[in-house]
């Protein structure tokens, strides 16, 4: 079963839980036993290796290192 993620629309609660597919709508919050849920959209494509990254420079040259020898 998949993981959902959902938000309790009563006290705000964010909570994850695994559940089927077919009763993904019909979670429980945690913290007030509320039945009004919202099921958050979760991202899924986390993954860090394309793009994003520090790209060449000179933006951490030491400066000022003294005592090196
Ligand atoms: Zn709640």
């Amino acid at each position: 079963m998949p993981f959902y993620d959902y938000r309790c629309e009563d006290c705000g609660h964010e909570f994850e839980e695994q559940r089927p597919v077919a009763a993904r709508d019909e979670a429980e919050c945690p913290g007030c036993r509320g039945r009004r849920v919202r099921r958050l959209v979760r991202a899924v494509a986390r993954l860090s290796g394309a793009g994003g990254g520090p790209s060449g420079g000179a933006s951490c040259s030491p400066v000022g290192r003294s005592g090196f020898g």
